[in-house]
């Protein structure tokens, strides 16, 4: 293998995650590239779904940084349409279009002088000791090996951690049972205020656009029920009172999300493949059977969504694993990073159904910097919805605002842990903690007390 490719920080994986780590890497003056096998940035963000959450349940914004620069940039372009209230199981939801976050991420990215390549997976790495010396990735062209300071590990999979032999877990704690897989459908032609009206189970967001006379529904959620008999004459759906996810930006599109395939381990590539196809004949069905049955739907044109999308898969067992106290007790933590205030979503492993888990104390908890960190490896950080989490604190940490925090996090850390040739575990905190702030990332009461911001 000749032509190794150099750099201070190398990210693997350009989804949510990366493309947050990569932007602030970049930003902080480290030579940076992000690996991402796919044509495209922005990850599972690019299916279109909302991004939660920047609020606590009592209206509080704690997420900041470069996730509400990714919304504000998104507003410009006419694909977000801010915070807006919900009254169902979270108080605030931010759609955004699929498209422009992958269009919004990429620029972030290049203005930033972070390298993409794409078309690079990245497949085994090489270690030395307690530090990776390099990736090896395949793309076009063969192997080549990608060298750095530090690794950030942003491949939702934590497949970096998985190669470089760091501890790591998998689902329910005992079972080992992941939550189901799903694809997202998209439908154009719709009336998303019909469908809110038939299918919500509270009133839905709404929100307004500069270019459209009327506030539109950009996010309700509901069931099937009243659709049980022929769901079940029909096998829609395997069981009744089918729970089912709307969000759109659009006047006239929305996205469905609804299906669900049990069993699968997002890191095995064949059962990834049997999903896949499962789950596009899976969004067909019920497809059809929206525009078949459900007003509001029938003049609408649909295709499913391109990839599937996974939910769990392994995790690290990190310095720090965030806990169900963390969460059920809003924990705050001296080695905060920011803060995650979208409550505990979890799709059963075994029906799909979706039940939800309120964050304690004042509605938000910290994530400490330790939980980043994988044990056994000096130079390599891990964020995003593989960091170290049981499977029930995973429930809120895997989501995109959450993943956004972490994001930006790591690849500052990554990009000061090079500059300062210092392994991670032994970077000040404190100088990271002030260059998140300086930044404009929030790391809550305690940090902003303690550092007598007001
Ligand atoms: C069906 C579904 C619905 C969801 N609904 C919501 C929602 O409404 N709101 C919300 O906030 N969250 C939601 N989530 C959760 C959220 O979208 C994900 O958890 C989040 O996107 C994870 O971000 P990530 O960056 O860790 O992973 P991803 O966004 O998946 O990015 C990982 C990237 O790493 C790349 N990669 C993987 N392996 C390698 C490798 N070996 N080498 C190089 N690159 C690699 C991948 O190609 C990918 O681009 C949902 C998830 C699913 C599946």
């Amino acid at each position: 293998m000749t032509n190794d490719l150099h750099y201070d920080v190398a990210i693997v994986g350009g989804g949510v995650t990366g493309v947050a780590a990569g932007v602030a890497a970049a930003r902080a003056g480290a030579r940076t590239v992000v690996l991402e096998p796919r044509p495209f940035v922005g990850g599972n963000a690019t299916t279109g779904l909302c991004l939660h959450s920047f609020l606590t349940r009592d209206m509080r914004q704690t997420v900041f940084g470069i996730a509400q620069e990714v919304v504000d940039r998104l507003i410009a372009v006419g694909a977000a349409v801010g915070h807006i209230p919900y009254g169902g199981f979270v108080s605030a939801v931010t759609p955004v279009d699929g498209d422009w976050f992958r269009i919004v991420a990429a620029e972030m990215l290049a203005e930033a002088g972070a390298q993409v390549i794409y078309g690079a997976s990245v497949v085994e790495v090489e270690r030395d000791g307690a530090a990776i010396t390099g990736l090896v990735t395949a793309m076009k062209g063969g192997l080549r090996i990608v060298r750095a300071g530090s690794y950030v590990d942003t491949s939702g999979d934590a497949d970096i951690a998985a190669f470089a032999g760091c501890p790591t877990r998998k689902g329910e704690t005992g079972t080992g049972k992941m939550q189901p897989v799903s694809m997202l459908m998209h439908f154009h032609n719709v009336d998303t205020q019909l469908i809110a009206s038939t299918l919500g189970e509270v009133a839905p967001a709404m929100a307004t656009r500069p270019d459209h006379p009327d506030p539109i529904p950009v996010y309700f959620n509901g069931t099937f029920s009243r659709w049980n008999d022929v769901i079940e004459r029909e096998g829609i759906f395997p069981n009744r009172d089918h729970k089912v996810f709307f969000n759109t930006v659009w006047p006239t599109r929305v996205n469905v999300n609804t299906s669900a395939v049990f069993g699968v381990d997002g890191t095995d590539p064949l059962a990834m493949s049997r999903a896949m196809q499962e789950l596009t004949r899976q969004c067909v069905r019920a497809g059809n059977f929206l525009k078949r049955h459900v007003p509001g739907f029938e003049d609408s044109y649909f295709t499913p969504q391109v990839v599937a999308g996974v939910r769990e898969s392994r995790n690290i067992i990190g310095q720090y694993e965030l806990s169900k106290e963390d969460v059920l007790e809003g924990r705050k933590f001296g080695d905060t990073i920011g803060q995650i205030c979208f409550p505990v979503d979890i799709h059963h492993p075994d029906t799909g159904q979706a039940y939800f888990v309120d964050i304690g104390d004042d509605g938000a908890f910290d994530v400490p910097y330790r939980s980043l960190l994988p044990q056994g490896v000096e130079n390599l950080i891990v964020a995003g919805r593989c960091l170290s989490a049981t499977h029930f604190a995973h429930g809120a940490t895997r989501n995109m605002a959450p993943c956004l925090v972490t994001g930006q996090a790591a690849g500052v850390a990554a990009a000061m842990a090079a500059q300062r040739n210092t392994p991670l575990s032994q970077l000040d905190v404190g100088d990271l903690q002030d260059h998140l702030a300086k930044d404009g990332a929030y790391l809550g009461r305690a940090f902003e007390r303690s550092h007598a911001i007001v």
